[in-house]
């Protein structure tokens, strides 16, 4: 079974500062925490991803957004808002951060590799078709979705997103196609406020679970695993997606759930056995928040043994 670990060096040229919980060692922290597994390190199948096309990511961004962070990065960069920084190198982060993520959907259905994790940044789960927020440029896993349907002939993706914040950005990219499901589970209230049970989208196609701050583990786990049952009652998809942020970790600083690793990779099992039920286990998975550096790292790495 080959499972890919792809990323891009470009990646850490998205300069936010150190003092951004976003910063450039979150990514270096994963490499490191995988050459502590040496078998696991030689079992996956290392890939340096591509960068993704403007058209490629005109699949679900408007021309003048995709335009604009050219431009800013190209003039030294800027900021979209408080959080969301634009750098010189961030048009080249951003395009490598989704080419990898369609670099693993190409890669699952050419046979290379049915599984993969994208290392990557910046996330993308908050990105408007007009606009990045909350540290997101452009949408990852939204994208690979249009791609996967556009490029492999396929019709139904199911999105499945663990991030602690809303899924706002993915939910925008894709509740207008009735073949794209989305399932978010998140802190409730907490950024960036949307995300309620009651918003299915306009084709209903939209599973928004909304939890309490602190409760137990177990709590999460199970109501993850019922939107998932909910969503994929009587629907097969052909490819799965999974946004994986880690900052639903326990301890994480911009969320207060209770996860850990072990819930991760129980979580992983049990996607990848409904991927195999599903779609001959194509499962394609992204990084999205974890702030936690150590923390996250590990949890990836576990989450990657998972895939195996
Ligand atoms: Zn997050």
């Amino acid at each position: 079974m080959t499972v890919a670990y792809i990323s891009h060096s470009d990646c850490g040229r998205h300069d936010t500062g150190w003092g951004h919980p976003e910063h450039v060692g979150r990514l270096r922290a994963i490499p490191r925490a995988l050459r502590e597994d040496a078998d696991l390190f030689h079992a996956l199948e290392h890939i340096e991803g591509r960068h993704a096309t403007p058209d490629e990511i005109a699949l679900a961004h408007d021309r003048a957004y995709i335009d604009r962070i050219r431009g800013m990065a190209e003039s030294g960069g800027g900021r979209l808002d408080a959080d969301t920084v634009v750098s010189e190198g961030s048009w080249d982060a951003a395009t490598a951060g989704a080419g990898c993520v369609l670099d693993g959907v190409d890669m699952a259905f050419d046979g290379r590799a049915l599984r993969s994790f994208s290392a990557v940044r910046p996330p993308g789960h908050h990105a408007l078709a007009n606009r990045g927020m909350g540290f997101c440029l452009f949408g990852n896993v939204a994208l690979a979705a249009h791609y996967a349907r556009q490029r492999h002939g396929i019709a139904r993706v199911l999105i499945v997103d663990w991030d602690v914040h809303h899924g706002n950005g993915t939910q925008a990219l894709v509740e207008r196609e009735p073949d794209i499901r989305f399932v978010s589970m998140h802190q409730w209230p907490w950024y960036p406020g949307t995300g309620a049970a009651e918003d299915r989208g306009p084709h209903r196609t939209i599973w928004n679970v909304p939890m309490p701050a602190s409760a137990p583990r177990a709590r999460y786990v199970d109501a993850w695993t019922r939107a998932i049952d909910a969503a994929t009652d009587g629907w097969m998809p052909e490819l799965l997606l999974v946004s994986t942020g880690f900052d639903s970790l326990q301890g994480d600083p911009l969320g207060a759930f209770t996860l850990e690793v072990e819930d991760f990779v129980a979580m992983t099992r049990d996607l990848v056995a409904r991927s195999v039920a599903w779609c001959g286990g194509r499962v394609v998975s992204a990084l999205e928040g974890g702030y936690a550096p150590d923390r996250m790292a590990a949890a990836a790495v576990a989450h990657l043994k998972a895939m195996i």
